[in-house]
């Protein structure tokens, strides 16, 4: 292992372990479930560039297309409105989403007792069923 980079193998297309010396294609999975650290930590300890991938380049690909085919790319262009800025110092200019103003609007009243949620009684749960 060189310093900075964790042992690759481009041909297996996996990394080894620096604990158990497992070959793993998804290095970054196997020491969180197995070793109990973040990827964070186990580059710290031994001394990775904390912008090195410890997944391989195949699971990488089926990541990417995971992530493609089920549009969840879409929600970072959407979330963008309503995003930190840098130099936002006060909580007054975060802009909130329509939804997120309808739910504190929901809570806002339930606090001054002004709405209360429907109880479902057991009864009824009861007559239903039947
Ligand atoms: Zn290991």
């Amino acid at each position: 292992m060189s310093y900075g980079e964790p042992d690759y193998d481009p041909i297996a297309d996996a990394h080894r372990c620096e604990y158990c010396g497992k070959w793993c294609r998804a290095l970054a999975r196997h020491i969180t479930r197995h070793h109990r650290i973040t990827t964070r930590e186990y580059k710290v300890k031994w001394g990775i560039n904390l912008k090195e991938p410890l997944i391989g380049e195949s699971v990488l690909a089926k990541l990417r297309e995971a992530v493609r085919k089920s549009g969840m790319y879409k929600n970072l262009e959407a979330g963008r409105p309503y995003r930190f800025k840098e130099g936002q110092n006060t909580t007054q200019s975060y802009r909130r989403s329509e939804q997120t103003k309808k739910r504190l609007r929901v809570l806002r009243l339930m606090s001054r007792g002004k709405l209360r949620l429907k109880k479902r009684k057991s009864r009824d749960i009861i007559k239903k069923k039947i």
